[in-house]
């Protein structure tokens, strides 16, 4: 045990989203990810179709603000990756702050760069299984540099 975390390998994917990528902030939110030993496994940008947002968020089908949300994630291009290592999952989202910026830990990129509670600059999956699904949704084995 070391900071209170079981030594697990996993993988998450993460996204800059299209407000990060549109206010030129991939840079920033790379460096942190670089300067807090988070290893890519794999990266590339692409422009969802809002078809395509909604399939990636389903599991928040029917909620208020999956409309604006999916509508947002098809603005523009996005960013996503494929982070691997030890409890990644975890450790992003702490890296990436509370879904509300206004709640979200100091120095977290959320609290720093995001500018309205959906536009907030990046995603991370939330547990094993979803990490598996989202990952499965951008990329194929292939594209996963081990
Ligand atoms: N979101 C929103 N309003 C809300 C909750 C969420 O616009 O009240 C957006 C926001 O962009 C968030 C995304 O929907 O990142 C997915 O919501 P979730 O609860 O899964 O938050 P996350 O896992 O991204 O922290
Ligand atoms: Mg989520």
């Amino acid at each position: 045990m070391k900071g209170g975390y079981r030594h697990v390998m996993e993988r998450t994917l993460a996204i800059i989203k299209p407000d990060g990528v549109s206010r030129g902030i991939i840079g920033e939110v790379i460096k942190r990810l670089e300067n807090n030993d988070f290893k890519i496994a794999a990266m590339k940008m692409l422009h969802l179709s809002k078809k395509q947002a909604e399939g990636f968020y389903a599991v928040h089908q029917g909620k208020p603000f999956f409309e604006s949300l999916t509508a947002f994630m098809s603005s523009g291009p996005a960013v996503v990756m494929v982070l691997e290592g030890e409890n990644v999952i975890t450790r992003y989202r702490e890296l990436m702050g509370a879904t509300n910026y206004k709640e979200a830990a100091e120095g977290t990129i959320r609290r720093e760069f995001a500018t309205d509670i959906e536009k907030n600059v990046v995603h991370g999956s939330d547990a094993p299984e979803t990490a598996a699904f989202e990952i499965a949704y951008y990329f194929n084995n292939l594209e996963i540099v081990i």
